[in-house]
């Protein structure tokens, strides 16, 4: 197809050879449906099971609607995501699991938002389907987002997202080795909403995601976002410190006010002028962390900025 898809739909999948052949039939109907040209990228996440053939048979059956992107081996769901936006061209940029817990039936809603002039379109799943364990500790990570990095959003667990080519070329730009998607792709973005979306059951087989390598993504998502936890050593060591100072002036005005039998024979004042030390500890661990704090964001090396537009300059200048 020589003309440039106004939409593309990336889906990871790593073992849902349950799952494909409705999520496919599902997604062509949709896009179909739009009336837009569009391309879904599957992108198989070195699947043991027999994804990766669907998705090639998928792609054969529907060439230029249906682009498969085979991985060598597992990688995880976002380097996966990244994969398949490096093979994307669509001016908007939808992900989506492969689930079928956010059904494709939505992915025009979430265009519909953008055509409004969005940057990023995320969504809030509506009567979320998971399991309680899930649902905690998504709460708990988006908290930790919220605090930490300013950026607001509802659900960031939540993969029906939808994203303008700027924004897609900027997180491709970004060389890092961990990634959270929804979370890098809002700092990168001006104007940001959410829309309400329907949640389901997992429609066949198990959650992808471990208790490990739950905590695993929990990491990922708050140390590629911030290095508050290196300087939280500062501030502990700080508290600590003022602590022990302040144990050993009521230990000094206790002695003053009560006499020497109240000093316990000094054991009190061990415990403060220790306080006082491990504080000191601390504090020197914080500014440590706050050199390799700027250590990681330099190695990092994101994009500092992104020039949207330069206006006023001849054409031949351009070049
Ligand atoms: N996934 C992937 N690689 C992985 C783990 C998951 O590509 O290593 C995909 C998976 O196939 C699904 C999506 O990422 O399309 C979300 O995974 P899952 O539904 O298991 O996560 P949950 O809904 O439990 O958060
Ligand atoms: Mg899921």
């Amino acid at each position: 197809m020589s003309t440039t898809p106004l939409l593309s739909v990336v889906i990871p999948a790593f073992n849902e050879e349950a799952n494909l052949k409705e999520l496919i039939g599902r997604c062509l109907a949709t896009g179909d449906r739009m009336g837009k040209t569009f391309e879904i990228i599957l992108v198989d996440d070195g699947s043991s099971d027999r994804s990766a053939q669907l998705i090639t048979e998928a792609a054969e059956q529907n060439p230029g609607k249906i682009i498969g992107v085979l991985l060598n081996r597992n990688y995880g769901q976002h380097p996966a995501v990244m994969a398949g936006f490096a093979e994307s061209r669509g001016e908007i940029v939808v992900t989506l699991d492969a689930d079928l817990q956010n059904p494709p039936e939505e992915i025009p809603k979430l265009v519909k938002k953008m055509e409004a002039g969005f940057d990023v379109v995320g969504s809030i799943r509506l009567s979320r389907r998971d399991t309680l364990f899930r649902k905690m500790s998504s709460l708990l990570i988006n908290k930790a987002v919220q605090q930490s990095t300013g950026v607001l959003m509802h659900d960031y667990g939540c993969m029906l997202r939808a994203y303008r080519r700027p924004i897609v070329e900027a997180l491709l730009q970004c060389q890092e080795r961990t990634t959270f998607i929804p979370v890098l792709a809002n700092s990168f973005a001006r104007f940001t909403t959410e829309i309400e979306v329907h949640h389901e059951k997992r429609s066949q087989g198990n959650s992808k995601y471990s208790f490990w390598k739950l905590i695993n993504l929990m990491f990922d998502l708050l140390t590629s976002m911030t290095t508050f936890p290196l300087r939280l050593l500062t501030l502990i060591g700080a508290t600590i410190a003022v602590g022990g100072f302040g144990l050993g002036l009521l230990i000094l005005a206790m002695r003053i006010i009560y006499g020497i039998e109240w000093a316990a024979e000094g054991v009190f004042t061990l415990f403060a002028l220790l306080f006082i030390f491990i504080g000191a500890q601390f504090i020197g661990m914080g500014l440590l962390g706050e050199y390799i704090g700027r250590i990681y964001r330099d190695v990092r090396a994101r994009p500092r900025y992104f020039v949207q537009k330069v206006v006023g300059r001849a054409k031949e200048q351009n070049v």
